[in-house]
This record gives structure tokens, C-alpha cells and sequence, in this order.
């Protein structure tokens, strides 16, 4: 049995009902492998099969620059009630700001 623990507070996950996935996919607006504006507006579903197979015809290197990142976390549900109040954690960037306004 594997022992998977929660990747922002370290608790570990015991059963699946503590056991949530967050997946990211971080990738270059601009790139024009990259899924475009109109290619939203078509059908999104077909723009990303598509994307696939380009990436899979392109070179490792090149892929890797132009390759959409896709980041996995696990997490505990208060990391994930946490997380999906906050996905990029602006609270702690921003906190300094709640004082006297
Ligand atoms: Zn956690």
C-alpha cells in the first residue's frame, strides 16, 4: 500500500475520500503552437486533440519550451477547501493589506 501524503501541508492521506487531485496547466498565451484565441472560439475540445498531436510530432527540446506544464498536487481537504478559495495563493501576498484601510 502506497502512502501518499498531501503536498502543501505534509498530512498524510489515508483513505480516498481524504485524498484530493489538483492538476495545473501552466502554458505560453503567446506561443503559437499553443492553443489561440480563435481556436476558443471553435470547438475547445478539438483545438486541444489537435495540440496534442502537434506536441507529438515536435522535437523533445522544442517541446519542452513550447509544451504546456502540467503540474499534479495531492492534497488533504483543507488544503483543497484552501486551495479552491485561493488558487494562487494571493491571500499571502496580499495580506499586508488588510490592516487599517
Ligand atoms: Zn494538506
Amino acid at each position: 500500500m502506497t502512502h501518499i501524503t498531501c503536498d502543501h501541508c505534509g498530512k498524510q492521506l489515508r483513505s480516498r475520500q481524504d485524498h484530493f487531485v489538483v492538476k495545473i496547466e501552466v502554458f505560453a498565451a503567446h506561443n503559437p503552437a499553443e492553443i489561440t484565441e480563435a481556436d476558443l472560439e471553435e470547438d475547445h475540445m478539438e483545438a486541444v486533440s489537435q495540440l496534442l498531436r502537434e506536441m507529438e510530432d515536435a522535437d523533445e527540446a522544442d517541446a519542452l519550451e513550447a509544451a504546456s506544464h502540467h503540474l499534479r498536487y495531492d492534497l488533504c481537504p483543507d488544503c483543497r477547501r484552501r486551495f479552491l478559495r485561493d488558487p494562487l495563493n494571493k491571500d499571502s501576498i496580499h495580506k499586508f493589506d488588510f490592516s487599517e484601510n
